[in-house]
Parts: C-alpha cells; sequence; structure tokens
C-alpha cells in the first residue's frame, strides 16, 4: 500500500540486481494518516506487476486466509480474491496463523476445488505472551479457540507455565498440520526465536 509503480520498479530492480530470487507480495494495510494509497489497490494487482515487469525471474508467495480475511465482504469473494493472486502468477502461499486446523484443511480443499494447485504452507504463530497474542489476533481475524483462551487465562502472568502450554498446543497443531499432507510450515518468530525453538523442540 502506498507504493506507486515507480517505486516497485525500482524496487524490484534493485533486489534482481541484488541477486534475491524469492518474493512474498502482500497488499498490506494503509498506514495511518497516510494520505495516498499508491498505485495498487489489491495484491493481485501488485504480483500482475512484478510478473509484467521481472517475467519469471521472482518466486512470488502471496498471503492466504483460512479464516477470512477480516476485510473480506464475504467467504466465498475472500476464496476468489486468493486465486486472482494465483492467477496473476504467485507461485505459492503462506497463510495467516490460525489455531484451527480444520479451517486450513478447509481452505485447501476449497481452493483445490477452483481449480488452484500451488503449495499452501500453514503459517504458525508461536505463543510468547497471551495477552499480545490476543490483542493481535482480534486485530487481524485469528480465532483463539475457547479451549486454549481458557488455559492461558488460568496460567495469567505466569509467563513460564504460558510457553510450555503454548509449545505444547502449537506443536500439536504443527503434527497435525504435517500429518494432513501440510507441505511445509512457517513460523512468525517475529524476531523472538525462544518460543518458536520451543515448538521445533517438541516436533523433533
Ligand atoms: C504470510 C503473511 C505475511 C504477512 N506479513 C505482514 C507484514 O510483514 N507486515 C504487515 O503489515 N502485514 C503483514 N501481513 C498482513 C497483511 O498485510 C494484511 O492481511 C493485509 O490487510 C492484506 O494483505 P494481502 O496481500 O493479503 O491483500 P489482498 O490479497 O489484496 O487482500 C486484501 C483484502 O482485499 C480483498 N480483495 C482482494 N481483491 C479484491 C477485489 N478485486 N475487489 C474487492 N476486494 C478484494 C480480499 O478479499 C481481502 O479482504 C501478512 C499476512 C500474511 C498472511
Amino acid at each position: 500500500m502506498g507504493g506507486t509503480r515507480a517505486e516497485i520498479r525500482a524496487l524490484l530492480d534493485g533486489y534482481k540486481a541484488a541477486g534475491y530470487r524469492r518474493i512474498v507480495a502482500l497488499r498490506g494495510d494503509l498506514p495511518s494518516g497516510m494520505a495516498s494509497a499508491g498505485d495498487f489497490r489489491y495484491a493481485a494487482e501488485l504480483v500482475s506487476f512484478i510478473r509484467e515487469h521481472s517475467g519469471d525471474h521472482f518466486h512470488i508467495e502471496v498471503a492466504a486466509y483460512p479464516e477470512i480475511h477480516p476485510q473480506a465482504d464475504d467467504a466465498h469473494a475472500d476464496l476468489h480474491h486468493f486465486k486472482a493472486k494465483v492467477d496473476a502468477g504467485a507461485n505459492g502461499a503462506i497463510t495467516q496463523y490460525f489455531f484451527n486446523p480444520d479451517a486450513y484443511f478447509r481452505f485447501v480443499d476449497d481452493v483445490h476445488r477452483l481449480g488452484v494447485r500451488v503449495p499452501i504452507v500453514p503459517g504458525i504463530m508461536p505463543i510468547a505472551n497471551y495477552t499480545q497474542l490476543k490483542r493481535f489476533s482480534d486485530a487481524c481475524g485469528a480465532e483463539i479457540p475457547r479451549w486454549i483462551a481458557k488455559r492461558m487465562q488460568a496460567h495469567g502472568d505466569d509467563a513460564a507455565s504460558v510457553r510450555v502450554l503454548g509449545a505444547e498446543v502449537v506443536a500439536q497443531l504443527c503434527r497435525r498440520l504435517l500429518d494432513g499432507g501440510a507441505p511445509g510450515l512457517h513460523f512468525y518468530t517475529l524476531n523472538r526465536a525462544r518460543a518458536t525453538r520451543a515448538v521445533l523442540e517438541q516436533l523433533d
């Protein structure tokens, strides 16, 4: 959001010259106080532009929302908007994080029925701080199941217990996803390694 065609063209040329080959193409959100939305309204337009300007040089990933993007008109429209990004040239997708594996499997089945064949990698959010996670999840439309919320709340400010329970819950989710055929996992580490490492240790 906010970028002009000329700016994105210069960025792409810079990335290419520096030897980068992989891009995660996101529309993002308009920062508050920013006057112009720029030349691209949706990520699909950005993907088209990257293909138009740089051909097949970049491997492009886009965002996917198994629990529906919060600004989508409805679930059906959101699925079709996701398909438009793949049709525009995306090679794969990474999902918004979620804690309900059925939402992911359902999403994969739905887009498969629409003819989408690119790998869809689940985004995983390790749980380090429940209050922060709750705030973040409310904003981005990720649902925290009641049974997880209640157990987390029971630990209150005991950060060590929250981390242990968080690692257990998230590792179980990862196992179910991999067993169910997910092509890999994408961890939102948010520059903090510890909670992700705790999950990986449980996954061996
Ligand atoms: C893997 C991943 C990484 C992320 N990383 C970051 C990050 O680093 N920083 C950050 O700020 N945010 C990040 N986000 C969040 C993301 O920026 C927001 O969710 C943003 O609101 C949408 O970006 P998008 O690329 O999914 O947009 P789009 O795919 O363009 O979709 C945005 C909304 O527009 C709707 N839409 C699409 N096309 C149309 C159309 N033609 N007509 C009407 N409606 C349409 C969609 O249904 C959706 O509701 C990330 C999300 C994911 C899944």
